[in-house]
């Protein structure tokens, strides 16, 4: 604190308006008048640090209570008469009455003498006028005699008001005194522990409370906070020490008892504060953290970013509307409200489909199209036709309502990838979408977005993901629907597929039309019996038969074998498959209609040789950098980074590289190769013989959706009461058909020679067992019926039916054999087995011109008209009873 100041008698002054400085209080002011500029120039800046000025308060116009307009005062002071005197009276204040007499200051009598801390001069740019921003302390208090005026500015004749130090010693003396300076430092005390909670500071004002006199320190607290200039007006009229100590205390405490209070409301606010506010405003401090960092991914600009993307989706014009009443609603919600993830995930589904983008369709090349279906797949050429037809009425007609393409047959023979060079052909996207298992009808149509987790259907879902709204799209496994409480999936895409109807696609959950009427559809089934006939009517089937081994043994030298090598990174420089070996796998790992085994065990045999050849692959390069050593080039970019390499290979001798062209020569897979990597042979040539090595078993054909099947049946008997027991989870309709049989045997059974003549009941004492193995797979159908009477024949007549034959056929209680169908796939099964004779009936043999000549011409196939056909055909020379009855 300074040291008692030594007043002038005269102090040029600058009017505060408003404002009371008090002493020790410190100020920042600019100064920019001409006036408040000359005084500082003169009194501060040209007398350096013994400058002092009086800052004496001015009472604003409204508050003077005088006729017209009071002269402004403070840094804006302007002077309205030059050498006006006025002589202060008794009252506090006093007035200057311009030349207008309008014009009038109201001064206060007492005012504050202060010293410049800091100065500063500038000059504004352009008109060069100087200003000055003064920091000012506040010293001491003094009274003002006269107001005149000096050039530009005020100068006042002031004497000192503070006692001088004696005055001040008698009164430290007075117990009330010493009562009021106690009460104050308390009360001073505990503001600055507040503000100190409040602001962790006060260290350095609690020392201000030890070293600087309390008279000085009641002006300094005061003038720390806000008061009114009436309360600050008195503080400074306080001369007497211990009125000030009285007026100070009440002010602080008065300030002390504001700031509990506003405390008080504020922790009561921010207990009523629900917890989502206070994530709010969590969260407006991270959005503000986060704009501090840059990091400008919050959801307001997600929401942006979302509007950005729906206003460039293209939607029609009253999707769009739609959207952005949606859109408006996301915008009012909070991020955490309920329903704002569901709002928003729509929103970002409507912005993504793709109501517009195409993708743009090159002018069909009809003779490229068949090319490239000829280079994707082996065979196939009327499905290849076909196709060709389909494209060709589309090249000709761009938006025919064609029927939509259905390709049936069992797994793997190439659908799916007949669909895709469809897509590839037309330059379109490919989408697959699987209807496997779907029972739900949401599953196609999607929830309403009321449901939890509600989501859209599988076609939305597709398009979306393919970005396009004209790609082809694959519905897989079309004949896998079903349906149940849930709806019917079926009836679904009926609406999908109907032409007019597809053009308004309504999904539950889009809730607005979508156009699929660009989109182009094809469909897989493995069967095309369970398909629902109205949704069969509007698809074109294309059966795809089951291939030969001679055509899978083309199509795995042709594609499987070049792609597998090429999917594991392999070529065959490293790996070659001998044909003969193929043909193994064809034989002995794989019995299928399709050709997706035969892949995948091309592919294991690609893995094994793939690890061996990573396993070397590490020499590979050291050998090829030792080769090149003698290139002076190379030698020195080894010198500086590669020396570990040069360390590793011993230069003299060759025995390792040696081993590392072993890689070289290709790995040529044989037989024991086979073993090792595919495990013992699955299936074998003999598995039929082996098989039917005794009376009462015998080899029928069926049909599955993995395509055509070998089917054993075998019977046997034992003692017991004549009942009929079958086993091998078989359908009511089976299970008809072993009744027929064995009724259409007991029947038959004199004629048929089975036993002593007189002997008419074949079941008397003995029950029969009749057994189809694979007895975890579910079997139902009428075509096992002649295979049963054969089975039951060679039972009852102890003669082994002839084990390179099979059967099909289904047969009446009178003995006539009916047709069935799948023959197609079913002569080809048993192609694959090795039988060389099947027992078709008579009416399926116009089926056989699907059946591949090659096939046919290595096996006999014997029609069957009756029973009796069959049993003729099925046993070695001829039907038992002509045996029995030649003998
Ligand atoms: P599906 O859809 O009928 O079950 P995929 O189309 O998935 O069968 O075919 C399985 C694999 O067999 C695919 O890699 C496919 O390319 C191949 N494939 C099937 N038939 C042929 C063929 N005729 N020519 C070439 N590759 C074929």
């Amino acid at each position: 604190m300074a040291e008692p100041v030594e007043l002038p008698g005269r102090l040029g002054i600058l009017p505060f308006r408003n404002k009371v400085l008090l002493p020790g209080a410190i100020i920042r002011i600019r100064c920019t008048s001409p006036t408040s500029v000359k005084l500082v120039e003169q009194e501060l800046w040209q007398k350096e640090d013994k400058g002092l000025i009086g800052i004496l308060p001015v009472r604003d116009a409204a508050d003077a209570m005088s006729v017209g307009t009071i002269l402004s005062s403070g840094s804006g002071l302007d002077l309205g008469d030059r050498n006006s005197k006025t002589q202060v009276g008794a009252s506090d204040s006093h007035k200057i009455v311009g030349k207008s007499q309008q014009e009038v200051i109201q001064w206060h009598t007492r005012g504050v003498a202060a010293r410049a801390l800091h100065l500063s001069r500038g000059v504004e740019k352009p008109s060069g006028r100087v200003t000055y921003v003064v920091v000012l302390e506040g010293l001491c208090r003094f009274s003002v005699q006269e107001i005149s005026t000096r050039g530009t500015y005020y100068t006042a004749r002031v004497s000192p008001l503070d006692m001088t130090r004696p005055e001040m010693e008698l009164v430290e003396q007075d117990p009330d005194f010493t009562a009021l300076s106690l009460q104050f430092k308390a009360t001073a005390m505990e503001l600055i522990s507040v503000l100190e909670q409040k602001q962790k500071t006060g260290g350095r004002t609690k020392v201000l409370l030890e070293t600087v006199p309390v008279h000085k320190l009641a002006d300094i607290f005061v003038a720390s906070f806000e008061i009114s200039f009436e309360e600050q007006l008195s503080m400074l009229d306080s001369v007497d020490v211990k009125v000030r100590l009285s007026k100070a205390t009440e002010l602080v405490n008065r300030h002390l008892q504001s700031i509990r209070v506003a405390e008080k409301i504020t922790q009561k606010v921010e207990g009523q504060l629900s917890k989502s506010q206070k994530e709010y405003l969590l969260r407006q401090q991270m959005r503000a953290i986060k704009e501090e960092l840059g990091d400008n991914d919050d959801d307001e600009d997600d929401v942006s970013a979302l509007e950005r993307k729906m206003q460039s989706a293209g939607m029609p014009a009253n999707i769009w509307k739609h959207a952005q009443r949606e859109l408006r609603r996301l915008k009012k919600m909070q991020p955490q409200q309920p329903g704002y993830n569901n709002s928003r995930v729509y929103l970002e589904l409507l912005a993504d489909l793709p109501w517009q983008t195409a993708s743009e369709e090159h002018e069909l090349d009809l003779k490229a199209a068949k090319e490239r279906l000829d280079s994707d797949h082996y065979g196939l050429v009327k499905v290849k036709q076909r196709i060709i037809e389909y494209l060709a009425v589309r090249k000709l007609k761009p938006d025919a309502r064609g029927a939509v393409l259905c390709f049936v047959g069992p797994p793997g023979v190439g659908k799916t990838s007949l669909a895709s060079s469809i897509a590839a052909a037309l330059g379109r996207k490919f989408v697959r979408i699987s209807l496997g298992g779907v029972k739900d009808e949401a599953d196609i149509r999607g929830h309403r977005r009321t449901y939890v987790g509600s989501m859209p259907g599988r076609l939305i879902d597709g398009l979306k993901k393919v970005a396009v709204c004209n790609p082809v799209m694959l519905l897989d496994e079309i004949d896998k629907t079903g349906s149940d409480v849930r709806g019917d999936p079926a009836s679904a895409l009926l609406e999908v597929l109907d032409p007019e109807q597809n053009k308004t696609f309504n999904d539950h959950y889009l809730n607005v039309p979508y156009d699929l009427s660009k989109v182009i559809f094809v469909a897989t089934a493995n069967k095309a019996q369970p398909i629902p006939p109205p949704l069969l009517d509007r698809m074109e089937v294309i059966e795809l038969p089951g291939y030969t081994p001679e055509e899978k043994l083309r199509i795995a030298k042709r594609h499987l074998i070049p792609r597998v090598l090429d999917q594991h990174g392999l070529s065959s420089d490293f790996l070659q498959i001998p044909e003969v070996m193929v043909k193994l796998i064809i034989e002995r790992y794989t019995r299928e209609a399709g050709v997706r085994n035969l892949e995948r065990n091309l592919a294991s045999l690609a893995r094994a040789a793939a690890v061996r050849v990573a396993d070397q692959e590490h020499l590979l390069p050291l050998s090829k950098d030792v080769h090149q050593l003698s290139s002076p080039l190379l030698e020195s970019r080894l010198g500086d980074s590669a020396e570990v390499e040069m360390e590793v290979i011993p230069m003299g001798d060759n025995h390792e590289m040696s081993s590392d062209f072993r890689v070289n020569s290709p790995l040529i897979v044989d037989e024991s190769m086979l073993e090792k990597v595919l495990g013992p042979p699955r299936f074998d040539d003999k598995e039929t013989g082996e098989r039917v090595a005794a009376p009462g078993i015998s080899v029928g054909l069926v049909w599955t959706a993995f395509g055509g099947e070998v089917q054993f049946v075998e019977a046997t008997s034992m003692a017991g009461k004549g009942d009929l027991h079958l086993t091998g989870q078989l359908g009511d309709v089976i299970k008809e058909s072993a009744q027929i049989a064995l009724t259409w045997v007991r029947s038959r059974a004199t004629e048929l020679k089975f036993a002593a003549a007189k002997e008419t009941n074949l079941l008397e004492g003995r029950d029969v067992h009749i057994h189809f193995p694979a007895g975890a797979i579910p079997k139902d159908g009428p075509s096992a019926g002649v295979t049963l009477v054969t089975a039951l024949v060679s039972l009852f007549s102890q003669t082994k039916v002839r084990s390179d034959t099979a059967m099909t056929g289904e047969m009446t209680l009178r003995g006539l054999v009916l047709p069935v169908g799948g023959v197609k796939d079913k002569v080809l099964a048993a192609h694959r087995y090795g039988i060389k004779r099947v027992l078709l009936p008579e009416r399926n043999l116009k089926d056989l011109v699907d059946v591949p000549s090659a096939v046919l011409a290595s096996m006999e196939i014997l029609p069957a008209k009756r029973m009796e056909d069959v049993l003729e055909h099925a046993f070695e020379g001829g039907c038992p009873w002509r045996q029995s009855s030649r003998l």
